[in-house]
C-alpha cells in the first residue's frame, strides 16, 4: 500500500513541528519552504535568544490570546509547554527558565532550536524542498489533490498550510497563505499589526532615543477613557515608544487609531510609590538637599536624559535652589512624574510587527484537528490563522501545538 503523502506549506515553527508529526503519524511528507533555507524567523526570534514558551499554565496562557485563544485549547491539551520542552529536551537540547516564566535554549542561541527541529525531521526521513514557492492549492471533487510550486506540480493526499503571516517579510512571511486560502472559500479577518512599537505626535526629543525605562507603569487612554494599565519596562526610540509594556498595549492603540479615536499613553515614572508616599519623598529630598539647584536634585530621581524635558513640561526653574520649590512647584513636578503623557499619533507599519493579527477565520477550521472546514484535506497551523499572542513565549508555543496537531491528524490515513 502507498503511503499517504502531506505537503507542509512552509518551514517556520508550526510546518516544521507539523512535518515531524505527520511523519510519525505514517504520512510521506514533503516541506516547502520558499526562502533559500527555513525557519528563520525562528533564528531572529527573542532578540535572537528565541523565547520558545512560558511556564504560564493553560488557562493564563490562552488569556494572552485574547478572544480567540479559547481556539487554542484543544491543541494545548495534547502538545502544551511541558511537551515542548520534553520535545527539545529529548532531542539534545536543553532549555532554561528565566523571568517571567519564559523559557529559552540554555546555549542562548535562537538558531540552536533550528537545528534541533531541522535534524529531528531528517531522521523521520521528511524531504525538505528550499526554494519553492507555493502559488496555489489544487482541489479534485472539493479534495486537495496538490499544489502548484515554482518546482512544477506535487500530489499529494493533504496540505498543512503553515505559511505565518504578514510581518517581518523578509523572513519569507508575506502573507502568501491568505493568498492561497482565500480564492478556496476561507474568510481572512483583516490583517493589521499587533506587538508594534507606537509613534508619538511630534517624535521624541533626540536625547531620549534609547533610554530604556524599568519598573514604571503605563496607562492606555482612548478617546480619553482609561483602557488598560501595565507594569514593566518601556523603551524610548527616535520616533515614539516600544518595549514589552507598549507593545502588550499596542493591540488596543492600533484598533483604536484605526477606527480614527485618540490615543494618549500616561507613563507613571514612580510605580512603586503611591503620590502620598512619592510627596513625602520629594519634600525629603529637596530639604536635605535645600542648597543646591533644582536639576541637581532631580538627578536623584529621574535618568538624565529625562530632566531636559521635565523642565521644559513643568516649566520650573533649573537653577532654583530645592530649599526655595513651593508647594505648588513641587505639586506640579509630583503630577509630571506620576503622569508623563505622549499622544501617539500612528503605530508603525505591519513590517516592523512582532506578530500579525487577524488571518484565516477560525470558524472555519475545526480547533480539534485543524483541519479546515471547507476544504477536506486542508490543515492550518501557526500565524497564519486569525491569531495572535502577547510576548513571552506564548506565539511560538501556539505554532508548535497548532503544528503538532495539524501533523498528527494530516499524517494519520
Ligand atoms: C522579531 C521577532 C521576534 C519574535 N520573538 C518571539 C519570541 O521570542 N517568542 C515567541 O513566542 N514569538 C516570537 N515571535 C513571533 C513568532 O516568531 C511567530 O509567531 C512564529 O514564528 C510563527 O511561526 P509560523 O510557523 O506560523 O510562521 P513563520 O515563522 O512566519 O514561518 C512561515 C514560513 O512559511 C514560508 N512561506 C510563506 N509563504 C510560502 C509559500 N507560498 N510557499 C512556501 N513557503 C512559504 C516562509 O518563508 C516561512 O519560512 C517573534 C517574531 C518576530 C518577528
Amino acid at each position: 500500500m502507498t503511503k499517504k503523502r502531506v505537503v507542509i506549506i512552509g518551514g517556520g515553527a508550526a510546518g516544521l513541528m507539523a512535518a515531524g508529526q505527520a511523519a510519525i503519524a505514517g504520512a510521506e511528507v514533503v516541506l516547502l519552504e520558499k526562502m533559500k533555507r527555513p525557519g528563520r524567523k525562528i533564528c531572529i526570534s527573542g532578540k535572537g535568544r528565541c523565547n520558545v514558551t512560558n511556564s504560564a499554565p493553560i488557562e493564563e496562557f490562552i488569556e494572552h490570546f485574547g478572544k480567540n485563544g479559547r481556539f487554542l485549547r484543544q491543541a494545548f491539551s495534547y502538545f502544551f509547554s511541558r511537551e515542548l520542552i520534553h520535545f527539545f529536551e529529548n532531542n539534545g537540547l536543553k532549555v532554561t527558565l528565566e523571568r517571567g516564566g519564559r523559557y529559552f535554549p540554555k546555549s542562548g542561541k535562537a538558531p540552536d532550536i533550528l537545528k534541533t527541529l531541522l535534524q529531528w525531521i531528517s531522521r523521520l526521513d521528511v524531504t525538505i524542498r528550499d526554494n519553492c514557492q507555493v502559488s496555489s492549492i489544487l482541489l479534485k471533487n472539493d479534495t486537495i489533490s496538490g499544489v502548484a510550486t515554482s518546482q512544477g506540480i506535487i500530489h499529494c493526499n493533504a496540505v498543512i498550510l503553515a505559511s505565518g503571516g504578514a510581518s517581518y517579510p523578509a523572513t519569507g512571511s508575506t502573507g502568501d497563505g491568505y493568498r492561497l486560502t482565500e480564492p478556496l472559500g476561507h474568510t481572512i479577518v483583516p490583517i493589521r499589526p499587533a506587538l508594534v512599537p507606537l509613534e508619538v505626535r511630534g517624535g521624541v526629543p533626540s536625547e531620549l532615543a534609547g533610554l530604556e525605562l524599568r519598573n514604571i507603569a503605563v496607562r492606555l487612554f482612548i478617546e480619553g477613557k482609561k483602557r488598560r494599565q501595565l507594569f514593566g519596562e518601556l523603551h524610548f526610540l527616535r520616533y515614539g515608544v516600544g518595549g514589552p509594556t507598549i507593545l502588550t498595549l499596542s493591540g488596543d492603540a492600533v484598533d483604536a487609531l484605526q477606527a480614527g479615536k485618540s490615543v494618549i499613553l500616561a507613563v507613571d515614572l514612580k510605580a512603586a510609590l503611591s503620590e502620598q508616599k512619592l510627596d513625602a519623598r520629594l519634600i525629603r529630598d529637596f530639604e536635605k538637599r535645600h542648597k543646591e539647584d533644582l536639576a541637581g536634585v532631580l538627578r536623584g530621581l529621574l535618568p538624565a536624559a529625562l530632566i531636559p524635558l521635565c523642565l521644559e513640561q513643568t516649566d520650573l526653574p533649573p537653577d532654583r535652589r530645592a530649599g526655595e520649590i513651593s508647594k505648588k512647584e513641587r505639586k506640579k513636578l509630583l503630577h509630571w512624574l506620576k503622569e508623563l503623557r505622549f499622544e501617539i499619533s500612528r503605530h508603525r507599519p505591519l513590517k516592523e510587527a512582532i506578530v500579525t493579527a487577524g488571518g484565516v477565520s477560525l470558524k472555519e477550521v475545526d480547533p480539534r484537528t485543524m483541519e479546515s472546514k471547507i476544504i477536506s484535506g486542508l490543515y492550518l497551523a501557526g500565524e497564519v490563522l486569525d491569531l495572535n499572542g502577547n510576548t513571552g513565549g506564548y506565539n511560538l508555543q501556539a505554532a508548535f501545538s497548532t503544528g503538532w496537531l495539524a501533523g498528527r491528524n494530516a499524517g494519520s490515513s
